[in-house]
């Protein structure tokens, strides 16, 4: 077992002989910053509570710190890298453990029905857990979620700031589209705050782990979804236009020719006061609206 022996790969030493090993330099447009902390994967791994029969399913594995963690904890890993200079490092680093597969390619661009097809069964419980590079930290988490494939627990580190907004609530500066896009599939927990520090290289930014766990129903019952999230988006168009305001310049209703009156007038029939901004709305409010708007224009 002499990989039980070896430093882990998340350890700074280690870090930095496996790029000088092979040669490589952090690629920033891919938002390649690797982890040394082992104290944070403890955590990140604790959060999904993985059992020996869960799979997982990791975004970006770098030199494979996490998978390393995932390996020894989950039945079968998946791992999606989409640079191709990390696939070496990866063979080498992962080699201990028979039960990763390394998927060469974007994450934004995979079918992961098919994902889910090719490598788990169709009742297996899979944990999402990964270190997202955040230039697509939202992107990848509404892929996750509208993909509606039952996730048990999606733990992701992200930047600080985004974590805050995606677990916002009403009357907060954070708190907008996406604070309700992901509260409507998943409760939202900030699991631990990560200083940049603990990254080779240094992020610009301060990070966070979120844990996401799917809801077994939405907290709100919504006529259209593709309605709804249309509404919500309109409301936050512009912050600190009303709601009235932005409804009327969205091009989702500019395209159906909607006067004023009627558009104030369903905002009343919602029980909801024109001159109000989206930010001030609660899940509730917004599905109301959404499902009054549905009906009447
Ligand atoms: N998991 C490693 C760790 O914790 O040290 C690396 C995390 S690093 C923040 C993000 C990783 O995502 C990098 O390895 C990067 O190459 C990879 N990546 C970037 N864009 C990607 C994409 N579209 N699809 C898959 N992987 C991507």
């Amino acid at each position: 077992m002499d990989h039980l022996k070896q430093e882990r790969i998340s350890s700074p030493g280690r870090t930095k002989e496996l790029l000088r090993e092979f040669g490589l330099h952090a690629k920033k447009s891919l938002g390649q910053n690797f982890l040394t902390d082992s104290n944070i994967l403890d955590k990140m791994m604790a959060a999904a509570a993985f059992d020996a029969g869960k799979g997982a399913l990791e975004i970006g594995p770098g030199l494979g710190a996490l998978t390393e963690r995932l390996a020894q904890a989950a039945k079968t890993v998946v791992t999606v890298e989409i640079d191709r200079r990390l696939y070496p490092v990866l063979q080498k680093t992962i080699a201990p453990y028979q039960n990763v597969h390394i998927v060469l390619g974007d994450f934004l661009k995979l079918d992961l029905h098919e994902l889910w097809r090719t490598y788990f069964r169709e009742d297996d419980k899979v944990n999402v857990v990964a270190n997202l590079p955040y230039y697509i930290t939202t992107p990848v988490i509404m892929k996750l979620l509208e993909a509606k494939l039952p996730w048990e627990h999606i733990v992701v580190m992200i930047q600080k700031e985004v974590a805050e907004r995606l677990s916002a609530g009403p009357g907060s500066k954070q708190y907008g589209s996406l604070s309700i896009a992901v509260q409507y599939y998943c409760r939202t927990e900030i699991v631990a705050n990560v200083p940049r520090t603990v990254f080779i290289p240094e992020p610009n930014v301060d990070s966070a782990v979120v844990k996401l766990t799917l809801r077994d129903r939405p907290p709100v019952h919504v006529e259209n979804e593709d309605h709804f999230f249309a509404v919500v988006r309109s409301c936050f168009f512009q912050r600190r236009k009303t709601i009235a305001n932005n409804l009327l310049g969205s091009p989702f209703i500019a395209k159906k020719d909607v006067s004023r009156q009627s558009v104030e007038s369903v905002l009343r029939k919602a029980d909801i006061d024109p001159s109000r901004r989206g930010e001030t709305l609660s899940i509730e409010e917004f599905a109301r609206l959404s499902n009054t708007m549905f009906k009447e224009i």
